[in-house]
């Protein structure tokens, strides 16, 4: 199969695509510029211009497929990762702050409950949610658009005494598109004015078909200021996550994404990821997007310092050479040299996207040739 197009092949050896297309004729092949050749083809251009092959895109292939590349028999059961979504002001917030009060390990661990982007709530049952902290579809549709697509569940939240609104209807088109499974938390049940079936009449407009009205979507009346609901809702949860039969191996080489990230005083550059796969440990090397590093500490959301963080752990990430952007890329790699070439390879693609988008050159180089 065709695996590169000539011109992309040349721009990574930084040699001219007409010096190619001749290398190429010479060796019987009639092609142009735009045209992809196969790996050996490839493999053997590349020898010819005095370049070595570099294999560092197998480390990118991996990303982002769960599951497939690891056997069956190394596959764990793993939390759901939760996002909760909804029109301003329908307690999205609340909800979120709700939800991390139920967690019963939060008061024993002795921590400080820190903001770092996502948290983990274990229930009386001891099963263990991952929700993310940052609300919003802007950085729901952001993480998708950067090819991280990290949440499992999208809690909708539609509060009883306001109804659909414009942003509730974005959230359920987000929530399609991204092919996520949807609970409707029916928010402000404790409003005199509430009408909980009035909700689930209108998101039947939307085919949302709610248990109740002889669908499969699940939903839940709650309220978030009275705390009432909430242990249903989790059930929901768990029960969703069931269905999902959610798996990571957890015995490989980690690999996340990102949630947040900024340059904090005193600590440098930090970054909230979650770890999709494999256990991440302090002392590992790794890419994060186009920068690589050493992980100098790992910091959870009760702002403990632990040693390592499996599949659907969020966890601060202290050793970063730059600050990363919310949905890239976490992959852990063998050490310090295989590091640079995986950032040396994304920060290429990141350029040739750039210029890919200026299609001038291109068109130019085509037409001189043909
Ligand atoms: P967000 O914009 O979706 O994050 O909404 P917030 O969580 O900030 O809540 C908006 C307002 O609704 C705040 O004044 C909350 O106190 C209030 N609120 C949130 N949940 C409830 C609830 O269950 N019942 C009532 N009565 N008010 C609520
Ligand atoms: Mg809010």
């Amino acid at each position: 199969p065709e695996v590169i197009t000539v011109q992309e092949l040349a721009n990574r050896m930084a040699e001219k695509g007409a010096d190619l297309v001749k290398s190429l004729f010479k060796m019987g092949q009639a092609v142009t510029l735009n045209q992809s050749i196969d790996q050996d083809t490839a493999e053997l251009l590349v020898e010819e211009f005095g370049h070595r092959i570099q294999r560092v895109s197998e480390a990118d292939v991996e990303i982002g497929i769960e599951g497939e590349l690891d056997p069956v028999e190394s596959l764990k059961v793993r939390a759901p990762v939760v996002t909760i979504m909804g029109h301003v002001d329908h307690g999205k917030t609340s909800l979120l702050d709700a939800l991390r009060g139920t967690d019963v390990v939060a008061g024993e661990s002795g921590g400080i409950t820190q903001h770092i982007g996502a948290y983990q709530v274990t229930t009386k049952g001891g099963d263990i949610i991952t929700f993310l902290d940052t609300p919003g579809h802007e950085a729901f549709s952001e993480m998708r658009a950067r090819g991280a697509n990290v949440t499992d569940i999208v809690i909708l939240v539609v509060a009883a005494d306001d109804g659909l609104m414009p942003q509730t209807i974005e959230a359920i088109n987000h929530t399609k598109a991204a092919g996520v499974p949807m609970i409707v938390a029916i928010n402000k049940c404790d409003k005199p004015e509430a009408n909980p079936q009035k909700v689930r009449e209108r998101l039947l407009e939307h085919e949302i078909v709610v248990e109740d009205m002889g669908g499969d979507v699940q939903d839940v009346q709650v309220s978030a200021l009275k705390k009432t609901g909430l242990d249903e809702l989790i059930e929901k949860i768990l029960l969703q996550a069931e269905v999902m039969e959610l798996t990571a191996n957890p015995d490989r080489a980690a690999e996340g994404n990102v949630i947040e990230a900024q340059l904090d005083k005193g600590r440098g550059a930090v970054a909230t990821v979650l770890v999709r796969k494999g256990t991440l440990k302090v002392g590992d090397t790794f890419v994060i997007g186009a920068e690589s590093g050493k992980v100098r500490a790992l910091v959870n959301d009760k702002g403990q310092q632990v040693k390592f963080a499996g599949p659907s752990v969020p966890v601060e990430v202290l050793g970063l050479s730059g600050v990363p952007m919310a949905g890239d890329q976490m992959t852990v790699v063998e050490n310090e040299a295989r590091a640079r070439e995986v950032a040396a390879y994304r920060q290429e693609q990141i350029t040739r996207k750039r210029t890919a988008s200026v299609p001038t050159n291109f068109e130019n180089m085509f037409s001189a040739l043909s």
